[in-house]
């Protein structure tokens, strides 16, 4: 991409997760100049550390009150609930067909116990509600089994209750391949529509300046200044410490959470079934297909977006093997069966009191807090990072034009190489076409590789030779990548050779 000539923008998107990757996207096809920088990779942050689900949002459902007397309790929270509920199957329908190479469908499985069961008139209006959302355009396949029909499930075989089970829900998730393979193919498609992208270059000030702001970038070649008439700050987890960059430390807008899953393989009758519960605190729990393996949590506590928010700590495995336990007693639970771990500090909206997190899912424009043109993100998700791109692209709109014309929001991009294996073609496409400088970014972000059993390390070294000659890499620095990638993977997915 070219850089602004005069290095002026419309709009500078800060950040390179999810979030950012939509909005940068829908900035550009709306006709904004956009620059995005992001401090590390696309799709490095929480992005990458997801449970994988574009959730067709039958949990919020629940949340919504459970019976009429919860939803006249708290009717604004229920209200919400419902929104969100009907804004996932929305996003579900939109990226199942914008994107079908990147989703698979899974069966889930929800048991109703003692504590947990509903009517089947309920469970039956929920799904009519659920399918008038997305008016049936992605199949939901939402069935109530009897006691009966639980019972003779052989993915709920041991668990706990089974006998006095009244009955279970079964229907289709679509679970992301690859997440951040979607942030990459997102920022790429805007690339191709005139954003201008920038990886490895962290934003480390923000200054007010006549009519607009003054950003700027550490980037790999030295400091830079952009000026812009709008910041569009998609930090994640971060995006207070982002805010205040510009003076405004008063103005907070998020609650970050952790959240941990394990990998373990559970016996074979389990194989390719997930499976939704709570936790006894109320909090939702998954036991996820991922090819022969199962991963398991989240398990969830505050954080800050420090690095520990971003590895499991043995307190939160534990507590995921015993939450398993409980559910399936027989389940023979050791620590040695985690195979790796995974966590991430989710960006969760701040609730208006300002004391914790709220389920919102939002914009904000800051002008009316004394920051003009300056908009921010909270609890972005996944799942609906498109409608993201749309509510912040419209906020822009409500206080700047475009200066250039609309461009097609989904641009068809040259054919990539086969991104599943480490070859001359696609390593060489992850370096030349998008923007990959180390190892991690090509085998974790660029190919798959990084997430097969045994997490890449087994392909590093040939990664890295074929890299070495695209990124000007010596012996020595092939060397240090391949350790560094190691350590790395080690150190944040509690992996060992030994366990793969
Ligand atoms: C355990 C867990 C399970 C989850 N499961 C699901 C799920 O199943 N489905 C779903 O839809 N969602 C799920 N989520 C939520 C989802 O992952 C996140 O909400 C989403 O990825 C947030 O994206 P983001 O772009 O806001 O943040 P991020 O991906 O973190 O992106 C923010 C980026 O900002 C960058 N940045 C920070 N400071 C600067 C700076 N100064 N300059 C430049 N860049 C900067 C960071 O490096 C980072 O890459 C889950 C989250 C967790 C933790």
């Amino acid at each position: 991409m070219q850089d602004s000539e005069d290095g002026r923008y419309d709009c500078v998107v800060i950040g390179g997760g999810i979030i950012a990757a939509a909005a940068g996207q829908h900035l550009a096809a709306a006709g904004y100049r956009t620059l995005l920088a992001e401090r590390d990779d696309y799709g490095s942050g929480t992005s990458s550390r997801t449970s994988r689900l574009q959730h067709c949002g039958l949990g919020y459902l629940s949340a919504a009150g459970g019976s009429l007397a919860g939803f006249l309790a708290h009717p604004l929270k229920a209200l919400e609930c419902l929104d969100l509920m009907r804004r996932s199957m929305r996003g579900r329908a939109e990226f199942v067909e914008t994107s079908p190479e990147r989703v698979r469908p899974v069966t889930f499985l929800v048991p109703l116990t003692r504590e947990n069961a509903i009517p089947r008139w309920k469970a039956h209006a929920a799904s009519r509600l659920m399918r008038a959302s997305d008016g049936g355009r992605v199949p939901l396949d939402l069935r109530v089994l009897t006691a009966e029909e639980a019972r003779a499930l052989p993915a709920l075989e041991g668990l706990a209750g089974l006998g006095a089970i009244r009955g279970a829900i079964s229907f289709t998730e679509y679970q992301y391949v690859w997440p951040e393979r979607i942030v990459v193919d997102t920022i790429m498609k805007a690339r191709a529509i005139g954003l201008e992208a920038l990886n490895h270059t962290p934003v480390t000030a923000i200054r007010r300046e006549s009519d607009g702001w003054i950003v700027s970038l550490e980037t790999p070649g030295g400091q830079r200044q952009v000026r812009t008439r709008a910041v569009v700050n998609c930090a994640g987890v971060w995006v207070d410490e982002v805010t205040a960059m510009t003076g405004s430390s008063q103005v907070r807008r998020n609650a970050g959470e952790k959240g941990t899953n394990i990998v373990l393989r559970l016996p074979p009758h389990m194989r390719g079934f997930g499976i939704e519960t709570v936790t006894d605190s109320g909090a939702p729990f998954y036991l996820i297909p991922w090819g022969d393996l199962h991963y398991v949590g989240p398990w969830n506590s505050p954080s800050d977006g420090r690095p520990e928010g971003f590895r499991a700590s043995e307190e939160e495995i534990a507590a995921i093997l015993m939450q398993l336990g409980r559910m399936f007693p027989e389940l023979p639970l050791d620590r040695d069966q985690v195979l790796y771990s995974w966590a991430g500090a989710r960006p969760r909206s701040l609730s208006p009191e300002g004391s914790g997190p709220s389920a919102a899912v939002r914009e904000h424009d800051l002008t009316s807090a004394g920051l003009p043109n300056v908009f921010t993100f909270t609890g972005g998700l996944l799942m609906t990072h498109r409608e993201a791109g749309r509510r912040l692209t419209r906020a822009v709109r409500r206080r700047i034009e475009p200066s250039g014309a609309p461009r097609a929001l989904d641009p068809t991009t040259p054919l990539t190489p086969d991104m599943s294996v480490v070859t001359e073609r696609s390593v060489e496409h992850a370096v030349r076409q998008e923007q990959a400088r180390t190892l991690e970014d090509i085998l974790r972000r660029r190919l798959s590789v990084g997430w097969e059993a045994d997490l890449g390390t087994a392909m590093a070294e040939t990664a890295a030779k074929i890299a070495g000659p695209y990124l000007g890499w010596s012996e020595a620095d092939a060397a240090a990548q391949v350790k560094h990638f190691i350590d790395t993977t080690e150190r944040d997915f509690g992996f060992t050779a030994r366990t793969c």
